[in-house]
C-alpha cells in the first residue's frame, strides 16, 4: 500500500496550492484528482476560462464601439465565436499545464481517480484500472463545491444550465436568462451581452450582488443597465420549462407571482455547495455543520483524527484565493509553525468592466455593528489616467473608524479595481489609518492616485475634487 505523508484530495487552488507548499515544506505529498487536468473547477471551468472570455468580449465591444473614439478605424467588426472560444480553451490549458509541471518539479505524486475516505487514514481512489488504498499521516479534503441547483429548474446540460457549460455556448444565445446577481452571473451575463445576446438577470433579493456594499452595488446596478443588461430584481423563480426542439427550443421561466419570461437558454448562477458526495466522510466520522460544510476547529481539524478541509468546503467565503491561503496556513500548521487566514481581510473582485472590487466591512456591517466610521469617496471621472483609458465609470470609497481613522473597508467600482484593492488590502492587513494611506506616495498618473484621493476624502481633504 503506497504511505505518503500528506495526501490531499482535490487539485483546485486549494489543494494544488497546498501540496506545493507541503513539498515546499518537506512532507512527502500525493493529490488525487478525478479529473486528468489538474487546477480544478478554478482553472478549468471557473476563473481562468471566464477571464480569458471576459478580456476577448470586453475586446470585440472595444472595437466596435469605442476605438474610433481613438481615432482608430478598424472598418467591419465580426464576432468569430469560434476562435473566441479555442484561445480560452488554449489558456486554460496553459494554466492546467502549470500545475502539471509545478507538481513534476516540487516532486508531488499525482493519483488519477475519484479519492474517498476509507476509515482511520486510508483514502480508496477509484481509478480507471481499479481501486487503490493509500495510506497517510494527514489526509486533506479539498474537493471544493458544484454549483448549486433551484428546485423546478433542472440542469439539462443545453437549455438550462451551470456556468460550465456556459462558457461553451456554441451561438451566441438571443435571449439568455440568468438567475441569480452575483459574481457568476453579472460576470457571464456580461461576456454573452456583449457578444450580442439580450440578457435578462432575475434576482431573488431587491439588489445585486447581496452581501456587498449596498451602495457600490446600486452605482453597479446603474452602470450595467446602461450596457443592456435587463434585471429583475426581487423576483423568487419558482420553475422552467423547457418546450421545442432544436432552433425553435425555449425555456419559459416563471416568476412567483404569475409572471414569465422566455429565453433560448438559462444560466442558473444561484451559489454553490460543498462538494461532500461521494467522499466517504461517514467511513471516517467526518462531521458536516448545519450548511453542510465540514465542521472544522482551529487549524482546519475535522471531527476525525488525522483529517482536515479546506477551501469551499469549509467556512469563510467561496473564493480560490482562501482556498489557496487555508493550503498554506494548514500545512505550515502540520510543519509546526503558525498558520492562519483572516476572513475578514479576503478581498472579492467581480471581473465585470468595469470591475467592482471589495474588503473588509460594508456600510451596512458597520452600521450593524454599532461601528463609528467616517467614509471617503472619489470618482474615477477626477483621476486625469482614468481619462486618458477613457475608463471613467465609478469610484473608490473607503470607510474608517471615527476616532482611530483605522481603515475598515474598501469598495471599488471601477477600472482595474481588481488590482487597486490589493493596496488596500495589504493596507488593512497592517492595520493602516486612512491617514496612512493618504500620506503614502502614489505614482502619477495612475489609478491608484484614486485610493489615495479618497484616503484623503476620509478627513475632507481630496485635493482635485
Ligand atoms: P453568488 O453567491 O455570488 O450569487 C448568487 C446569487 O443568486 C445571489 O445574488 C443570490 O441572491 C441569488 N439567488 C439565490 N437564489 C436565487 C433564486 N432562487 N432566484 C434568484 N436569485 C437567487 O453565487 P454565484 O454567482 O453562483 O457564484 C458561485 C460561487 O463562485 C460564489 O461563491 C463566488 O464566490 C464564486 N465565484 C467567484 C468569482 C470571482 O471571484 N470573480 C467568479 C465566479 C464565481
Amino acid at each position: 500500500m503506497p504511505k505518503h505523508d500528506i495526501v490531499i484530495i482535490g487539485a483546485g487552488p486549494g489543494g494544488y496550492v497546498a501540496a506545493l507548499r507541503g513539498a515546499q515544506l518537506g512532507f512527502d505529498v500525493a493529490v488525487v484528482e478525478k479529473e486528468e487536468a489538474l487546477g480544478g473547477t478554478c482553472v478549468r471551468v471557473g476563473c481562468i476560462p471566464s477571464k480569458a472570455l471576459l478580456e476577448s468580449s470586453e475586446r470585440y465591444l472595444e472595437a466596435r464601439e469605442h476605438l474610433a473614439e481613438h481615432g482608430v478605424r478598424a472598418g467591419e467588426v465580426t464576432l468569430d465565436l469560434e476562435t473566441m472560444l479555442a484561445r480560452k480553451t488554449r489558456v486554460v490549458q496553459q494554466n492546467t499545464d502549470g500545475v502539471a509541471f509545478l507538481f513534476k518539479k516540487n516532486k508531488v505524486t499525482r493519483y488519477r481517480g475519484t479519492g474517498e475516505l476509507a476509515g482511520g487514514r486510508k483514502v480508496t481512489v477509484h481509478g480507471e484500472d481499479g481501486d487503490q488504498v493509500l495510506e497517510a499521516q494527514h489526509i486533506v479534503l479539498a474537493t471544493g463545491s458544484v454549483p448549486s441547483a433551484l428546485t423546478g429548474v433542472d440542469f439539462d446540460g443545453g437549455a438550462v444550465v451551470s456556468s460550465t457549460e456556459a462558457l461553451d455556448f456554441p451561438s451566441v444565445p438571443k435571449r439568455l436568462v440568468v438567475i441569480g446577481a452575483g459574481y457568476i452571473g453579472l460576470e457571464l451575463g456580461s461576456v454573452w451581452s456583449r457578444l450580442g445576446a439580450e440578457v435578462t438577470v432575475l434576482e431573488y433579493f431587491d439588489r445585486i450582488l447581496p452581501g456587498m456594499d449596498l451602495e457600490t452595488a446600486k452605482e453597479a446596478l446603474k452602470v450595467f443597465k446602461r450596457q443592456g443588461l435587463a434585471f429583475r430584481l426581487g423576483a423568487r423563480v419558482s420553475g422552467a420549462k423547457v418546450s421545442g426542439r432544436g432552433g425553435s427550443r425555449k425555456v419559459t421561466v416563471e416568476i412567483e407571482g404569475g409572471e414569465a419570461v422566455e429565453a433560448e437558454r438559462v444560466l442558473v448562477a444561484v451559489g454553490r455547495r460543498p462538494a461532500t458526495q461521494g467522499l466517504g466522510l461517514e467511513n471516517a466520522g467526518v462531521e458536516l455543520d448545519e450548511r453542510g460544510r465540514v465542521r472544522v476547529e482551529d487549524g482546519f481539524r475535522s471531527s476525525a483524527e488525522g483529517i482536515y478541509a479546506i477551501g469551499d468546503l469549509i467556512e469563510g467565503p467561496m473564493l480560490a484565493h482562501k482556498a489557496e491561503e487555508d493550503g498554506v496556513a494548514l500545512m505550515e500548521r502540520l510543519a509546526g509553525g503558525p498558520g492562519h487566514v483572516d476572513y475578514d481581510l479576503v478581498p472579492g473582485v467581480v471581473y465585470t468592466d468595469p470591475e467592482i472590487a471589495t474588503v473588509g466591512r460594508s456600510e451596512e456591517r458597520l452600521e450593524e455593528d454599532g461601528v463609528p466610521y467616517r467614509k471617503g469617496v472619489f470618482p474615477f471621472t477626477a483621476n486625469g489616467r482614468a481619462r486618458a483609458l477613457g475608463k471613467t465609470e465609478g469610484r473608490v470609497k473607503i470607510l474608517a473608524h471615527e476616532e482611530t481613522d483605522r481603515v475598515l473597508g474598501v469598495h471599488i467600482l471601477g477600472a482595474r479595481a481588481g488590482d487597486l484593492i490589493a493596496e488596500a488590502v495589504a493596507a488593512m492587513t497592517y492595520g493602516a489609518s486612512a491617514e496612512d494611506l493618504a500620506r503614502t506616495v502614489h505614482a502619477h498618473p495612475t489609478l491608484s492616485e484614486i485610493v489615495k484621493e479618497a484616503a484623503l476624502a476620509v478627513d475632507g481633504r481630496a485635493l482635485h475634487i
